[in-house]
């Protein structure tokens, strides 16, 4: 997720830092000062209108206009999953808590689908089918189980309630998820295709 000073830039769609062109600061309640400035994306040059908060923890970035995008999810992801999590990143960015974990929890099952989990089965079935085929490892089956319980959470109105950090949590949970289904066997596929292509 983005830090204090990076976002996701809409115009060239990168995380980048901005950087302080212009501003002024106001004292609020508490101690605490609102910093209203002009910043700019350090690689389009994007110009952005910017508050944050200078409390005890640097200054954060509360809110920019433009708004910063939610970071793009890997192309090299499955489509049907790939939808998914950008729905739920897209969520996450705007404070949409409940249906990002909502989300995750549907993009978790749809990995198993795609898998070749049986349909129709409950996800946590489904979760342990993958494990027993030897499709995924302990550590695999326990992060997809992390994203089940929480998005499982949002999706009942008489459990827990889900926060910013369980949605974060989880995103960055099916976020490893992904990259080792899909980005790095994808990666490994191209590298040997290169290899090969070289040997001949
Ligand atoms: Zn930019």
């Amino acid at each position: 997720m983005a830090d204090l000073n990076s976002i996701y830039c809409p115009k060239c769609r990168c995380h980048t830092n901005l950087i302080y062109r212009a501003g002024y600061e106001r004292s609020i309640t508490g101690g605490k000062y609102l910093y209203h400035a002009v910043e700019e994306c350090n690689n389009c040059q994007q110009h952005f209108l910017t508050i944050r908060l200078n409390g005890q923890y640097g200054k954060k970035i509360l809110k920019s206009y433009p708004e910063s995008l939610p970071k793009t999810v890997n192309s090299l992801i499955s489509d049907s999953v790939k939808k998914d999590f950008e729905e739920a990143l897209l969520c996450q960015s705007v404070g949409a808590y409940r249906g990002a974990a909502v989300l995750a929890r549907r993009a978790v099952q749809l990995i198993c689908l795609d898998k070749g989990a049986k349909k129709g089965e409950k996800l946590h079935k489904q979760i342990e089918e993958l494990f027993d085929n030897n499709i995924i490892t302990q550590d695999i089956k326990d992060w997809a189980d992390e994203v089940r319980y929480i998005g499982n959470d949002a999706a009942h109105p008489n459990k827990e309630e889900v926060n910013k950090e369980d949605s974060e949590d989880i995103l960055e949970l099916l976020e490893s998820l992904c990259d080792v289904l899909y980005v790095a066997p994808a990666r490994a596929a191209k590298r040997k295709q290169k290899r090969k292509g070289m040997a001949e």
